[in-house]
């Protein structure tokens, strides 16, 4: 095992504060959505298009969310919607920075739970990995979050609420006045944090759709990468209603073993699933696929495993993303060698696929791949330890 980086360098802890308003969200709104609601609450039918042009701007170009500060409007409008509305987000209960730079964030929704969204900064580039649902009901044996029990789907606020707290934090609004051409700090999402994003669908889809809006936040859907443990039948809707690019947490290259590490498996095998992934490209307009692949040392490792993953690629245009395991306390696997790792590459290449070995970051602050589980949840467990310990004596 790699020796742990020195522990959280930062952290940062805020009130814990939730308060019921009873006054509508409009983050998580479609556009439709706010219109309607708008017109629910006396604004006239004739204006509402407009209102909502402006406000989702307000929102969603310029981050403001006081209604005080939407200066484009009057004073008794602001007022008005002062009254039966709010915009938002999630709570940043805590920040922890890698040594590497990587932030993970604790966010509180709404109810108390708590869910992990992890900023990678790269060279020219920003990837921040969002969560779509607290814990998760699939079990992949290998996958901290999988232990979690699920305890809710996340609605589509507190999805494109993850994207808009990051921004908070990384001071990515643009100011008024102000055009730089710099490259964005915030540039790339990926649906991999914790959850399985297909049992959620519309939320999800909701949300990106707000995420990729022109006039908004503005990422384009080459910019989204939704990772599924492979829900086959949500894969065609994924093509048609969101666009984005996809991932596929293929992690075995025969069902007997796929079925232990993604359980899912015995519901849609991998043949099910390929023929679900060679439609994908085609409907979504996207480029290649990218599947994950964990390496388990002496369990799905093998040259004989990476020549029979070529030929079950066969036909799809694929990347292979190769994961070194990330260890979590209690985990019953092992990473495999770096050499293993390597060679298990090379034959993929010499295939002509592209295999990048998937850089570890924030291990230090259990923020990589998989790692994630939630704070209150990781507090329980200890808890029931300690009384276990303490019953013991
Ligand atoms: N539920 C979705 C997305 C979240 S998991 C899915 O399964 O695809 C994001 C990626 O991290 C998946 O490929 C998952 O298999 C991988 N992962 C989970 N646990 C891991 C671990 N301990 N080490 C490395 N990768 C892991
Ligand atoms: Fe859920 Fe994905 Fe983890 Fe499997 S790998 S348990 S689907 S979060």
């Amino acid at each position: 095992m790699k020796p742990s980086a020195p522990i959280t360098q930062d952290v940062m802890t805020f009130p814990r504060k939730l308060e019921t308003t009873g006054k509508i969200n409009l983050v998580g709104l479609s556009r439709d959505g706010m219109r309607q609601a708008l017109i629910e609450s006396g604004t006239p039918e004739k204006q509402a298009k407009m209102r909502t042009g402006q406000i989702w701007q307000w929102i969603y170009q310029w981050g403001v969310r006081d209604f005080d500060k939407m200066t484009n409007l009057s004073k008794a409008f602001r007022a008005q919607l002062e009254e039966s509305f709010e915009i938002r987000i999630p709570e940043v209960v805590s920040k922890q920075v890698s040594t590497d730079g990587t932030r993970k964030y604790l966010v509180r929704i709404n109810g108390g739970h708590e869910v992990e969204v992890v900023y990678i900064p790269e060279e020219n580039r920003g990837t921040l990995c969002i969560s779509s649902q607290v814990g998760c009901t699939l079990t992949c044996s290998f996958c901290h979050t999988g232990t979690q029990k699920l305890v809710r789907n996340l609605t589509a606020d507190e999805i494109v609420g993850q994207v808009m707290m990051a921004r908070d934090d990384l001071d990515e609004w643009p100011k008024s006045g102000t055009v730089t051409g710099a490259p964005r700090l915030l540039s790339n999402i990926v649906l991999m944090g914790m959850g399985e994003p297909l049992y959620n669908f519309e939320n999800v889809r909701d949300a990106m759709k707000i995420v990729m809006d022109p006039e908004g936040i503005q990422l384009g859907r080459r910019r989204i990468t939704l990772s599924t443990s492979g829900i086959v039948p949500e894969i065609h809707r994924t093509a048609e209603e969101i666009g984005c690019l996809l991932a596929v947490s293929f992690h075995a290259t025969n069902d007997e073993t796929r079925d232990i590490l993604v359980p899912i498996n015995k519901k849609w095998n991998i043949e099910a699933l390929l023929e679900a992934l060679r439609e994908y490209p085609k409907v979504s307009n996207s480029e290649r696929i990218t599947f994950e692949y964990v390496m388990l040392h002496g369990v799905n490792d093998t040259d004989e495993d990476a020549h029979r993953l070529v030929e079950l690629l066969e036909g799809i245009p694929a990347k292979v993303n190769l994961i070194p395991f990330n260890e979590w306390p209690g985990s019953a696997y092992k990473r495999s060698s770096n050499n293993r790792i390597r060679a298990f590459s090379s034959i993929l290449m010499n295939a002509g696929y592209a295999s990048p070995i998937r850089a570890t970051r924030g291990e230090d602050i259990m923020a990589a791949c998989g790692q994630l589980k939630s704070a209150t949840e990781r507090e329980r467990k200890s808890r029931k330890q300690i009384e276990a310990e303490a019953a013991r004596r």
